[in-house]
This record gives C-alpha cells, structure tokens and sequence, in this order.
C-alpha cells in the first residue's frame, strides 16, 4: 500500500496560503545564497519573481516576455537560461524537462531533488511529491538490469482535482 498525500501539501496552489508560498521561497532564496556565497543579482531576483507568481510551469520566452513588461529594461535570452540554471541549482525552481519549462518549489530548500512533478494538463498547475516508494524502486530495477542509474525525472501528466472539480460541478 502507497501512502497516500494529502493534494493540498503536493498542489499548494490549491491552498488559500499562496502570499505565503512567495515570501517563503524570497526568504529560502536569500539564506542560500548566503550560504553558499552567491548573491541573488538583479536577474535571478526577477526570474525567481515571475516564477513565484503561481505554481505553474513557464518556459524561458515566457519569462523573458514578463521580464520585458516590467522594468522596461530587458536582458537577453542567454541571461534568462543562467538565472534559471542558478535557481535550479539551489533548489528554488525545477525545470520540466517534457515541457523545457521551469516552476518555483513550493518546499525550497527541502527537497532532494528525487521529486516527482505532477502537471496538470489542463491548467498548467505542477504539484510535487518525494515518495520514497519510487525512489527506492527505480535504483533496484536499474540494479536488476545491470544498468547505471545517473539521473531520474519524473514528469506524471493530468488532471489536478481542481481541473476535475471545476469540470464536474
Ligand atoms: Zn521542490
Ligand atoms: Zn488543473
């Protein structure tokens, strides 16, 4: 039996909390930087902005539209991909690879990066989970065939339950 999660810890955009969410991922993005002796620049500061405006998935043109609509002044493409490798890779956004898109985490700081991504393809919406019954399974099947596990993605395409409440009622 898979123990079950409850939709509003994996889709937190379902959660009336969502100012929360934002300030939570500004805050974690300050003290990793911090740590890690980088510093937000102005660039990544506002790649992580957009990003935090939902829980959905935007690819980097999006990004770079939105950037070009607010403060008049508008960084090239190959500055958006940095900003977005840098956030990545101090867990405050992912990147779908089935979508070439990113989305800010809604736990940053607290995944290890063996989630699972849960797009709703209605709605755009990615919800997050870590379960260790698939991350424990895929290392011991890869095992099973001899075969060198160096990454895993999970992307699982949807409906979230809003989508479907929505549709129903
Ligand atoms: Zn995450
Ligand atoms: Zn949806």
């Amino acid at each position: 039996m898979v123990q079950s999660i409850d939709p509003g810890q994996a889709f937190p955009a379902r959660c009336d909390y969502h100012s929360g969410c934002r300030e939570r991922l500004l805050s974690a993005a300050e003290s990793l930087c911090r740590e890690s002796g980088t510093s937000l620049t102005a660039n990544r500061r506002a790649v992580l902005d957009i990003l935090s405006e939902s829980h959905h998935s935007l690819g980097a043109y999006d990004i770079l539209e939105r950037m070009d609509a607010g403060a008049g002044r508008r960084p090239g493409p190959a500055a958006v991909y940095r900003a977005l490798e840098f956030l990545s890779g101090l867990g405050l956004v992912h990147r779908l690879g089935s979508r070439n898109s990113w989305f800010a985490c809604s736990r940053p700081g607290e995944h290890r990066g063996r989630s699972q991504y849960w797009i709703c393809a209605n709605c755009g919406v990615v919800g997050e989970t870590e379960s260790e019954e698939i991350a424990q399974i895929l290392p011991e099947l890869a095992l099973s065939m001899a075969f060198r596990l160096d990454r895993v993605s999970i992307e699982i395409e949807g409906e979230c339950r809003g989508c479907q409440l929505q549709i129903k009622g």
